[in-house]
């Protein structure tokens, strides 16, 4: 009889009790947890498609390889769980684990759950260059594209009107891209947003309005020709590597996907963030399903300065995981499973 690998390692008496366990603690508990427990905390092992298991080609043939590989030496339960789901996945990493084409520290790499087998070589050019930085540290760092310099390597984001699409000084949208847009309307202040950001931003400033709280939008969606102007305009005064620090290259604007506003103010002359409008912002905004985007401590991984004003829609259980757990776009995107 067939038996996918899961079945395999059940069989074998892996405990998922345990895996499940290791992540079982609640965001609340842990306000600001370094990214190994985050890891275990946002991957949930039981969440694997089953479906999708069954979907995939026989490895009944494969199972004296995967049987030296679950009895490979210093790898833990956990570890050996990950890398047989993710050799089921990818079929053509189990070959090259049969050739002899994977180094145990790859290995250890491939284990993690949010590991992505084509940032391999870069996971290890990090830990080369941070010989003190733990497996789970590189493969984060890699995901949120820390190991590259900022514009360095542009790439042309995916799927440009989903509402989690990921736009940064790595992902730029495509010049063309307009998205559905709708006007805030009276009372909320400047400009137009996709529709379910513009209804949810409504509802917000409804809610902060009931206990007293003012928010309304100062810059909303913004073309790509109208950031090229206002980048360009910066130029004239600044340099570039100052620009970039709180202006978008055009393309590289959330501001152009229709998801990004800017509230009551725009500028860090304001301190917005010593406002009750932005206590009641950081304290609510994921329940609309925002974040706020570009926090403080968070420079080296967004490339901007701290902007307590820029809100972005992500959607409800994106922005309450982010935002319960202290994390930017960048590192929860870096958490997902690979
Ligand atoms: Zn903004």
């Amino acid at each position: 009889m067939h038996k996918t690998v899961t079945q395999l390692l059940l069989a074998g008496g892996l405990c998922l009790a345990s895996l499940t366990a290791a992540g079982a603690a609640g965001p609340e508990a842990i306000p600001a947890p370094p990214p190994e427990e985050l890891v275990l905390e946002l991957w949930n092992p039981m969440a694997f498609p089953q479906e999708e298991a069954e979907a995939l080609p026989d490895t009944e043939e494969k199972v004296p390889q995967l049987s030296a590989l679950l009895a490979w030496e210093g790898l833990s339960e956990e570890q050996q769980w990950a890398l047989a789901v993710r050799m089921e996945r990818e079929p053509a990493l189990l070959e090259r684990l049969e050739q002899g084409g994977l180094s145990d520290a790859q290995l250890v790499l491939l284990a993690l759950p949010n590991a992505r087998t084509d940032r391999l070589d870069r996971y290890l050019a990090w830990r080369e260059a941070h010989p003190e930085d733990s497996p789970e540290n590189a493969v984060f760092s890699v995901n949120a594209d820390r190991d590259l310099a900022f514009y360095s390597a542009v790439s042309e984001t995916v799927d440009p009107a989903g509402t989690v699409v990921l736009v940064n000084k790595h992902y730029a949208l495509p010049a063309n891209y307009v998205p559905e847009l709708e006007a805030l309307g009276y009372g909320y202040g400047s400009g137009s947003l996709r529709p379910e950001a513009a209804q949810a931003f409504r509802a917000m400033a409804d809610a902060a309005r009931a206990e007293g709280v003012s928010l309304r939008s100062v810059s909303a969606y913004r073309s790509y020709g109208s950031q090229k102007i206002t980048y360009n305009n910066y130029l004239k005064k600044y340099k570039r590597s100052v620009v970039d620090n709180f202006s978008a290259r055009p393309g590289h604007s959330e501001h152009q996907t229709g998801l990004a506003l800017d509230i009551n103010v725009a500028s860090s002359k304001a301190h917005f963030e010593n406002t009750k409008a932005f206590a009641w912002l950081k304290a609510h905004c994921a329940e609309y399903g925002f974040i706020l985007r570009y926090d403080k401590g968070k420079e080296a991984v967004t490339g901007y300065r701290f902007e307590p004003w820029h809100y972005r829609y992500v959607g409800v259980d994106i922005a309450k995981a982010c935002m319960e757990q202290g994390l930017c776009y960048e590192e929860y995107l870096a958490l997902l499973p690979g």
